[in-house]
Formats: structure tokens, C-alpha cells, sequence
């Protein structure tokens, strides 16, 4: 008998997350079947709660929150927990990721303000200055960082200065940047950075969570809560204050993010970033040396998504169904870029697999192309 995992299934994730996960991630669910409410499982999430701050750049004046949800879930607890009632909420929107700010906050009843600058088009620090500047009642900012959809790194050491400086505060959606991206909430003006466990910081899905100065989360203490289960306040109270969580955690789940956590910090974020931007760079070369065009200038660009156009008249579907037969899952993009395919390279992604795909996908075309001539 072998301990070494089989491998023979591996499907090669090339989606933005869930990714492909460490092989000690993987073992770490296999932990002992364990209550929430016992010690070993209080000092966990502690343990993680501080290499989260770790990764984002906090101090011990930083503290994380833990939620059992996606990525999703820890935005919504934010959104609803910290715009009060009279406040006002500027959403910064150049994707899908930015509409969806818009979205939970309108869900909620919050006032919003919504700056949109189009899909794929950079988020320009002057507008949001000049914004800011004529309307003194916005009390919130949020911005996603990776916006994913298009695969556009923004701003953010700008647009954290331009916010701070207007004394407002700042929300980002850092979910599928942080553990590769550099993100540093004290220097970037970060207030409430919202991360989850499946992206970058090679995770499995399942636990997200909101990282903030503790006086933040202190002085949320007042605001009624719009949510029971998605209450900030209620969270940062029975997880920091009384070290037991309030409601029941996906314990194997953290168990593996702690896991992760320490893979993240040894192998550092620069690091990371500089494997992923191989990564990327092999799939770039790639498709560009078949002609593929790709969707944005090389500066906007993050290193862990490549969005590229269709081309030669396959379709998505055809494209997608085809590498998947071959062990290879790429990703759509949403409505509003339409005739663009993605390909993402968070996680535990070699060279190899990268040549991988390119053989897998090649294969694909070719059988497309004898398909044209035959028909
Ligand atoms: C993946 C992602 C999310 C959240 O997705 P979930 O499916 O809820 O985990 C939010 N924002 C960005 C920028 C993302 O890439």
C-alpha cells in the first residue's frame, strides 16, 4: 500500500478557483472529528485568524473574522455590517465583481452611489478624487482589487490614498488577489479587506473572511444589524472577544486554510506572485503564439487570469467541453464579454501542466479543423 495520493484523476484547474490545493492541504481534512467548542478548535481559529493578518500586512492591531461561506458571504457580512444607516456607500465599478458590490449593498437598502467606468477599463484615481471631493455624504468606499472578470488588477495603493486622504472608508474585495497580489492593508488604506480560502491562498472552498483594524470591528458595536447570521459585530464578538465562534464552523475546512496559511507564508506572497506570473506568462506566450489575442494592455493585467478572445470560429462550449475530455477545465466569462474564454493559474500549477494544456488544446483544434474540412 502507497500513501502517496492517487493522481491519476487530477483534473488540471485552470479556473479561478477552487484550485488545485497542496497535497498536505488536502491531507489536513482528514483531521480528527472534533467539536467547535473545545479548545483545540478555539486555538485554530485563532491560529488562523492571526496568519490571515499576517498575510494581509495587519499588526496586532489587526484582527480577522472567520466565516463558514464563500467569498461571497464575507463581502455581504461587510456590506450590511459596517454602511450605517445614514451613511452612504460609493461602489467603484469596472466588472462583474464591482456590480456585485452594488448589488448586495442595494439588497440591504443601503444608499449607493455607483461610479461605473465600463468593463476592462481602468479604475482612474482622479475621478474617484474629484467624486469624493463633491459629495462630502459618502461614507464607505468599495472596490474589488483583481476584479476577476476581466482579469484587471486595480489601483489600489492609489485608491487607498485618494479615500484616505478624503477620510472616508475603504472596503475591498482583495478575494481573488490576496496570497499573490501585493496587498498591504496598513500602507493601502485598507479598512475591511475581504478574502476567502480557495483562491490564491490555495485553500479548500468553504471558509471567507473580513480583516480590520480591532477598533473597527469595536465600534460596530452600536449599528443595529441588518443580518442575524451575516452580523459583523456579532461574529468579531463571540470569535475575538469570547475566543468561540458563534456558530458552527466548517472545522475540517479550517483546518486545511491553516494549512495553507503556513504554505502562504513560507513560501511568501512575493514569491507567489512571481510563480503565478511564470505561470501566466506561459500561458500568455502560448496563446499569443497561436494568434489568440488576448483582452488587456500587460500592465492591467493580475498574474493569476488570462482572458483571451476566441478565435478560428470554435465556441466556448467547444473549446471548454474539449479540454475538459482531456483533463484541463478552463472558465467562461460573464455576458458582458461575450466571445472571451479565461484561464486562470491560481494554485499548485507547474510548467508542465501548463505545457499540458497546450498540447490538450491544440489536440482540440486540430480535431475541430479536420471536422471543417471534412463537413
Ligand atoms: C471569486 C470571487 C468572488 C466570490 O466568489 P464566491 O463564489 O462567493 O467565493 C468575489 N469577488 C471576486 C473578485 C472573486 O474573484
Amino acid at each position: 500500500m502507497t500513501t502517496a495520493p492517487d493522481r491519476r484523476d487530477r483534473v488540471v484547474l485552470l479556473n479561478p478557483g477552487p484550485v488545485n490545493v497542496h497535497d498536505r492541504v488536502r491531507a489536513a481534512i482528514a483531521s480528527p472529528d472534533e467539536c467547535h467548542r473545545e479548545p483545540e478548535a478555539q486555538e485554530l481559529l485563532v491560529t488562523v485568524a492571526d496568519k490571515i493578518v499576517e498575510v494581509c500586512g495587519g499588526g496586532d492591531s489587526h484582527t480577522a473574522v472567520l466565516l463558514t461561506g464563500s467569498g461571497t458571504a464575507a463581502l455581504e457580512m461587510v456590506v450590511s455590517s459596517v454602511v450605517p444607516a445614514d451613511g452612504r456607500f460609493l461602489v467603484l465599478d469596472n466588472g462583474h465583481y464591482g456590480e456585485r458590490l452594488l448589488r448586495i449593498a442595494r439588497v440591504h437598502g443601503i444608499d449607493v452611489d455607483h461610479l461605473e467606468f465600463g468593463w476592462a477599463n481602468p479604475i482612474t484615481p482622479e475621478a474617484v478624487d474629484r467624486f469624493l471631493g463633491e459629495n462630502p455624504g459618502v461614507t464607505h468606499v468599495g472596490m474589488v482589487h483583481h476584479e476577476t472578470s476581466t482579469g484587471m488588477l486595480n489601483p489600489l495603493r492609489e485608491l487607498g490614498d485618494v479615500v484616505a486622504r478624503h477620510g472616508r472608508s475603504l472596503i475591498v474585495d482583495a478575494i481573488s488577489s490576496l496570497g499573490a497580489e501585493e496587498l498591504d492593508v496598513v500602507a493601502d488604506h485598507v479598512d475591511w479587506c475581504v478574502g476567502t480560502a480557495n483562491k490564491c491562498l490555495e485553500g479548500l472552498p468553504g471558509i471567507s473572511f473580513v480583516c480590520a483594524p480591532r477598533e473597527r470591528f469595536a465600534a460596530l458595536e452600536p449599528l443595529p444589524a441588518r443580518t442575524f447570521y451575516f452580523d459583523l459585530f456579532a461574529g468579531y464578538r463571540a470569535q475575538v472577544l469570547d475566543r468561540s465562534p458563534q456558530f458552527t464552523p466548517a472545522l475540517q475546512v479550517l483546518r486545511a486554510l491553516d494549512t495553507a496559511l503556513d504554505l502562504t507564508l513560507e513560501e511568501g506572497v512575493a514569491a507567489r506572485g512571481r510563480r503565478y506570473a511564470d505561470r501566466a506568462r506561459e500561458i500568455r506566450e502560448g496563446l499569443e503564439q497561436r494568434g489568440i489575442e488576448l483582452l488587456l494592455p500587460p500592465h492591467q493585467r493580475a498574474a493569476s487570469i488570462t482572458n483571451a478572445h476566441l478565435a478560428g470560429g470554435l465556441t466556448y462550449d467547444e473549446l471548454h467541453d474539449g479540454l475538459k475530455e482531456r483533463g484541463y477545465v478552463i472558465y467562461a466569462t460573464q455576458a458582458k464579454s461575450a466571445g472571451v474564454f479565461r484561464v486562470a493559474n491560481m494554485g499548485q500549477l507547474t510548467a508542465a501542466d501548463i505545457a499540458g494544456f497546450f498540447a490538450a488544446f491544440d489536440d482540440v483544434l486540430s480535431k475541430h479543423e479536420t471536422v471543417k474540412e471534412e463537413w
